[in-house]
């Protein structure tokens, strides 16, 4: 053992580790009975807490240097799995979650069986965007062998990592379940890691995998036709210089993302502010906020994220709240990961795998604790479930305390509706950020922008220099700008007419054959916060099956039939109707998981396992081949 790892080096990782995972880790690298005999640690009294830790520093300080790294059984990891939760592991959950851990190499991508049919000479896929959902799908093609370009119109690989510079931008879910499970455990310096990190571990992958030397940067994606008969797809871009470049596909991913097209307030005189207006996205290094008065308008996860770095340095800040947010605290938030935790992702086995199951695990009985709403708790009068009011409550006690002797501010900042029903915002500071003497909480309607500030409802007009309008995301404008015509030059945009958009699986649209979407309606799991990139490999995997039944067929294109797609779309739809996202008519009108006709767009309505199972493989007989 290294000679800086002593007792107490280990006692301070132990302290400062996921406890639970250690416990199942350990238990899996030493076999010893007397970490099996503990229950779940998040129900461990504090003296049996001690004991676990005691039994740990004992089996690390003893037996680090010789723990193997293998590869547990299906019935080892149950036991494992089990141990985590003190209740045996349902069925129908044991797969996603043994992919989730991650334990073999890529767990989620899918392999061409010997024997297949070789990709049709100069086959090719265009991929658009650089982002997580880009990389994914373009690792998953490199691993076959089928040639791709990744198109992107920014000048560097990251997607949403390569947009967003503002203030303190990280991510707000942990850092390890944001990487791609086909790597190998990725030293982060932060828990939640910052955002420039994050797009230089996109970078890392891209150049680890190959990617790069498959990418356009400057090619931004405007038209795409599809030509029946040569079923390939004619893509305009428009290049670096500005000028029209033409490419052809044979299959089109698009992998655009939702956060693409942003949102900004239609306030009257908007245009006559003499100061400068910023949305995030246009936030770079050379914005400096020092001696000014700032407007921020929206506490969404951006604008929470933004202000207390923000309210450091400007002179005032006004805080412009529309609707009041649940805004959590998340452990570790803004903590680098000790160099003695480091210790153990490097020399404990399965630390680091066990670390993303205990922090995915809570959130696959998400459906059940927050969104089903619950007869029986209604019918004593209460609202959604119990576990959704308990949560409310240990909401509201956490923004009494953070607001401390500011009580004036807490009816302002409790929302009328269920926490889980909107997309969760994780605090950086926000709550105690308003309790500076340099910001003002305005709850007041804002009237109109003038000349040198904004006026609202109750008279009053606050002076400002800069306006910050972290107002979101058109997230329903998905693969905005570009246009996509289909058979007989179908527009996506006007198949989807007035109703608000849909796909088969979130991934494909009848008569737009060859065209997937990456992050299409519907897609954005509620488990998705948890591992995002890990349902970008889930995703990819299913477009690379439906190219392999393409090549095995002989075929030269697919398509989702329609019949499939609308009937996909009908269970959707009444799964999503039983849902709080709906069902909270609070929120419904102010949730950007809700489209304008209140149908849920953004994210499925499938609980995790459901949807696995839904992803794992294409129906052949829903898609229909042609040449
Ligand atoms: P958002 O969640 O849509 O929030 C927009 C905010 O702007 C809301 O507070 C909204 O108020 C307000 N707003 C919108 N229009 C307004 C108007 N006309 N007047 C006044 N206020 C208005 O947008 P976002 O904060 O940019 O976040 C978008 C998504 O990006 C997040 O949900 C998350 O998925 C992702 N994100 C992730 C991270 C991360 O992981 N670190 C960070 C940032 C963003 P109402 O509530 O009244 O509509």
């Amino acid at each position: 053992m290294d000679e800086t790892v002593d007792e107490a080096f280990i006692r301070r990782a132990v302290e400062a580790c996921d406890l639970a995972a250690l416990r199942v880790a350990l238990y899996q690298a030493t076999g010893d009975a007397e970490l099996a005999g503990f229950g779940p640690v998040v129900a461990l009294d504090p003296a049996d807490q001690a004991r676990l830790k005691e039994r740990a520093v004992h089996l690390l300080a003893t037996r680090s240097g010789r723990f193997e790294r293998r590869v547990p059984s299906d019935d080892e990891l149950r036991e494992l799995m089990d141990l985590v939760l003190g209740v045996p592991t349902r069925d129908e959950h044991f797969e996603v979650r043994r992919k989730f851990l991650a334990f073999t190499p890529y767990p989620f991508q899918f392999e061409r069986p010997p024997g297949a049919a070789p990709v049709p000479e100069g086959f090719e896929v265009a991929i658009i965007g650089a982002g997580p959902a880009g990389i994914a799908m373009a690792v998953q093609l490199g691993r076959l062998g089928i040639p791709y370009t990744l198109y992107d119109r920014r000048d560097e690989i990251g997607g949403t990592w390569s947009i967003h510079k503002y203030p303190d931008i990280r991510v707000d879910t942990l850092s390890i379940t944001y990487e791609f499970s086909f790597d190998d455990e990725y030293p982060w310096s932060e828990y939640f890691a910052r955002g420039e990190e994050v797009r230089r571990y996109l970078e890392l992958m891209a150049d680890k995998y190959g990617v790069r030397e498959h990418v356009r940067l400057e090619h931004d994606l405007e038209d795409a036709r599809f030509d029946e008969e040569s079923s390939t797809w004619h893509l305009r871009f428009q290049g670096p210089k500005g000028e029209r470049v033409g490419r052809d596909a044979n299959v089109v991913v698009s992998a655009a993302g939702v956060f693409a097209k942003t949102k900004r307030p239609d306030i009257p005189g908007v245009d006559e502010f003499e100061g400068t207006i910023l949305h995030p996205t246009q936030w770079t290094d050379d914005i400096d906020v020092r001696g000014k008065r700032v407007a921020v308008f929206g506490n969404g996860s951006t604008g929470v994220q933004l202000l207390a770095p923000v309210a450091r340095e400007a002179a005032h800040v006004s805080v412009f709240q529309r609707t009041p947010q649940w805004i959590a605290p998340r452990p570790n938030y803004g903590r680098a990961v000790e160099p003695e935790v480091r210790w153990l992702f490097d020399n404990l086995p399965g630390y680091w795998n066990w670390c993303r199951y205990t922090s995915i695990i809570n959130l696959m009985t998400w459906h059940e604790d927050y969104l089903i709403p619950d007869p029986e708790w209604e019918k004593q009068g209460g609202y959604i479930t119990q576990k959704s009011e308990q949560l409310r409550d240990f909401m509201v006690d956490y923004i009494k305390e953070q607001i401390g002797d500011r009580p004036d501010l807490l009816e302002k900042l409790v929302p009328d509706y269920a926490p889980m029903v909107r997309r969760p915002v994780v605090d950086n500071g926000w709550y105690q950020a308003l309790t500076r003497d340099n910001v003002d909480l305005v709850t007041a309607g804002v009237e109109r922008i003038t000349k040198k500030g904004i006026e609202t409802a109750d008279g009053k007009h606050h002076e400002v220099d800069l306006i910050v309008f972290a107002t979101g995301f058109e997230v329903d404008q998905f693969l905005w700008p570009a246009t996509y015509h289909g058979e007989q030059g179908l527009n996506l945009r006007e198949y989807w007419g007035e109703r608000s958009p849909r796909a088969y699986l979130s991934m494909m649209v009848p008569h737009f054959p060859n065209f997937f979407m990456l992050y299409g309606p519907n897609s954005q799991p509620v488990s998705g916060g948890v591992s995002l990139p890990s349902w970008f490999q889930i995703y990819a995997a299913y477009i690379a099956q439906c190219l392999h039944a393409m090549f095995e067929g002989g075929h030269a294109k697919v398509a989702v039939d329609e019949d499939a797609f609308e009937a996909h779309n009908a269970d959707l739809d009444a799964v999503a109707s039983e849902l709080a996202f709906l069902k909270d008519t609070r929120s419904v009108d102010r949730n950007y998981y809700v489209g304008a006709d209140r149908r849920l767009v953004v994210n499925t309505p499938y609980e995790t396992a459901e949807l696995y199972a839904m992803m794992k493989e294409p129906k052949l007989d829903e898609l229909e081949f042609g040449s």
